[in-house]
């Protein structure tokens, strides 16, 4: 596939399992329903930034690094998982964390403590400016460390192979079991598995769509996102294959009160797949996901005899954190 194969290494529980979720299909009366789950992908509770990481991390042993330093939101998952990549390689992690210590620690952040991880708070940006980012980086260096930066989500060039890889185990999994796929729904933020997912699509041949679910920013910026990952990715690796804005599909009609915050939509999808099929989604990234899924499926956006596939991209952890928003809404009536 590539002129230069990169290196690897094996972090995640591969393939994960395709599942029929045949019990949603009923209650919805809609499309076959597929789940990909990459919740399970292993790596201290699983999710898709395991995949970004089997590249990044052996990037990072190539060159040489003995530190890992990440960022995020105080609940990230992509923070998490790079945590206990870094504790199972022998190295060290600065986790550097949107916000202020809060009173308890639960949900991911709970889990990167345990993992070992040094957290630093830095305040209330949106954006953690790149000059304090750069501070904490010429620290560790002048402390004789040698640090190696993975970006938000592990959205850079070299993340991005995992999707496209991941692409090519789900085309596997659909040809044993005599599936096609008619559409993939993802969460999608810092783009890394919608840009590796699609072009793994036009490298291995996948025809079905691909709807991203914008978890935070609106469509515009996200899609300049996308095509500027998808460039970047595509001129590292020199792939004959240029994406521009009307190859990826994006949905910004589900941010509700923005990002982290969970409201009534994707709390009643939280329940109805877990009463439905037993299967936990997160607050943030997938519960949003799976309701703007809902909402496409009620709006008959899908044929009965089409297959939809969503992507389960992880997040669990976190639903510890959102414990006050999921605990105390009366059940809905005819459950
Ligand atoms: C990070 C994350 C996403 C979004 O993936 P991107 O590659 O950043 O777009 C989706 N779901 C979960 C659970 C995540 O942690």
């Amino acid at each position: 596939m590539l002129k230069e194969e990169p290196p690897r290494l094996r972090l995640a529980h591969l393939p994960t399992p395709l599942e029929e979720m045949p019990n949603l299909r009923q209650r919805l009366k809609g499309p076959r329903l597929l789940i990909k789950r990459d919740d399970l992908t292993g790596l201290a509770t699983g999710g898709n930034k395991t995949r970004k990481l089997e590249y990044l991390m052996a990037d990072a042993l190539a060159q040489g690094a003995d530190t890992i330093v990440t960022l995020g939101a105080a609940q990230s998952n992509h923070v998490r998982q790079t945590a206990a990549a870094a504790a199972k390689l022998g190295l060290r992690a600065v986790l550097l964390l949107r916000g202020e210590e809060p009173p308890l620690r639960t949900g991911n952040l709970l889990l990167d403590s345990l993992l070992g991880a040094e957290v630093r708070w830095m305040g209330p940006q949106r954006q953690i400016p790149p000059e304090q980012i750069a501070g904490v980086l010429e620290e560790l260096m002048q402390a004789g460390q040698k640090p190696y930066l993975v970006p938000y989500g592990g959205s850079n060039e070299v993340g991005v192979l995992g999707y496209i890889q991941a692409m090519r185990e789900l085309l596997d999994q659909l040809e044993e079991s005599g599936l096609e796929a008619d559409y993939l729904v993802i969460a999608t933020s810092s783009g890394g598995t919608q840009v590796g997912l699609t072009l793994g699509a036009k490298i291995y041949g996948y025809a079905g769509e691909i709807v991203g679910i914008s978890v935070d920013l609106p469509r515009g910026e996200l899609l300049s996102n996308l095509v500027s990952l998808a460039q970047a990715t595509a001129s590292r690796w020199e792939f004959a294959l240029s994406l521009g804005r009307d190859d990826f599909i994006v949905y910004d009609d589900y941010l509700g009160e923005g990002y982290g915050i969970l409201g009534p939509p994707e709390a009643e999808a939280i329940r109805l797949l877990a009463r439905t099929e037993g299967i936990l989604l997160d607050p943030v990234y997938t519960g949003r996901a799976m309701a703007g899924l809902l909402d496409l499926i009620h709006k008959g956006t899908f044929q009965p005899e089409e297959t939809v596939i969503f992507w389960h991209t992880g997040g669990t952890p976190a639903l510890f954190a959102y414990a006050e928003e999921l605990s105390f809404r009366p059940p809905r009536t005819g459950r």
